[in-house]
């Protein structure tokens, strides 16, 4: 199959997938429950990834999936209160789809990282899913530690020129798709007329060093203030023009902290395709081939119309003064 072909079978899941999240967050109660590593997950996480994994094994049935849920805890009989209403969100999508291939099609993203698979995660921004924010549906191909194809579905980004919606979609060195998630419309990207000098930064000041942050994009010009929002819909809102610049510097409590790959790969091709930078915080190109983290990165700086360099010398210049705000 082509990487066209690819991209297709990709947006076409990525867009079933954020038909039924929608759904599942128009209704009064999202419930939540906490993973082993305290982070959320929810009816829809679990949804998203069954209805995902189920497409490529159709589409690509020999392609590993790296994905970020496991059906571990849906396979415990006193968590059958979750596995059914998954199994019905499934069945939305996947009409006869029993609650055992619900389980085994979420496992399917229990794959190993070599020297091609998928990474996908399915509600990126978990946090900002369920307070009614800002999340993103995303997938990517890696090649050997590169990514080759990104799809990031992002239901509640507000693009200008675009209803709300979008699917932004890019194959490497073939330039970025949009695609609106309700008439599945495509068009390649026009590079926007106006970009906001400003920072993107995570919503959450646990996932990232705020004050630093602000200083260095401060000292390289993007003076407007940040934008938070949550999960790699930032990096859609830089190709956007809503942001020149995404930055992610360890917080100050986790400095050994590894970014998961699933949470950049796609994300960091869009801004690459768009004519951006994307490096950790030594100006490194991140390395997606090493494991289910960048094992060899510490840091994320995502930069479009605007001196990378700058930024990472900057960043290592010691004491910069704060944003006069
Ligand atoms: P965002 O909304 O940009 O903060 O991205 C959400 C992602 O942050 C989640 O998918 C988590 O994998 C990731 N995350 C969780 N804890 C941390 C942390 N301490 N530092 C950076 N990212 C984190
Ligand atoms: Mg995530």
């Amino acid at each position: 199959m082509s990487l066209i072909q690819e991209q297709k079978v990709a947006i076409a899941a990525v867009r079933s997938a954020a038909q039924v999240c929608e759904a599942i967050r128009a209704q009064k109660t999202i419930q939540v429950v906490g993973k082993a590593d305290a982070s959320p997950v929810t009816v829809a996480d679990l949804t998203a990834q069954a209805i995902l994994c189920q497409a490529f094994a159709s589409a690509l049935p020999k392609d590993a999936i790296v994905a970020e849920e496991s059906a571990h805890l849906l396979r415990q009989p006193n968590y059958a209160y979750l596995l059914q209403p998954v199994t019905d969100w499934v069945r939305s999508q996947v009409p006869q789809a029993t609650s055992e291939q619900v389980c085994d099609w979420i496992d399917l993203g229990q794959g190993q990282v070599s020297d091609r698979f998928w990474t996908i995660d399915p509600i990126d921004g978990t946090k900002g899913f369920v307070r009614g924010d800002q999340y993103a549906i995303a997938l990517a191909l890696i090649e050997s530690g590169q990514v080759q194809l990104g799809v990031l579905g992002c239901p509640a980004l507000l693009l200008p020129g675009f209803p709300q919606g979008i699917i932004v979609s890019a194959i490497r060195g073939q330039g970025i798709t949009m695609t609106c998630l309700q008439t599945g419309r495509s068009q390649p990207w026009i590079t926007p007329t106006q970009r906001i000098l400003r920072l993107a930064e995570s919503v959450e000041s646990g996932h990232g060093n705020p004050e630093l942050q602000r200083r260095v994009a401060h000292q390289v010009g993007c003076v407007e203030p940040p934008l938070a929002m949550d999960s790699q819909a930032k990096y859609a809102a830089i190709v956007g023009g809503q942001a020149a610049l995404y930055m992610r510097l360890p917080w100050v409590a986790r400095p050994d902290y590894r970014e998961n790959i699933w949470d950049h790969a796609a994300g960091s091709l869009l801004i690459e395709e768009a004519g951006g930078t994307v490096t950790d915080m030594q100006g490194q190109a991140l390395n997606f081939g090493l494991g289910k983290q960048l094992l060899n990165n510490t840091g994320i700086i995502a930069s479009l119309g605007i001196d990378h360099d700058r930024i990472i010398t900057a960043l290592h210049q010691g004491s910069i003064p704060l944003p006069d705000r």
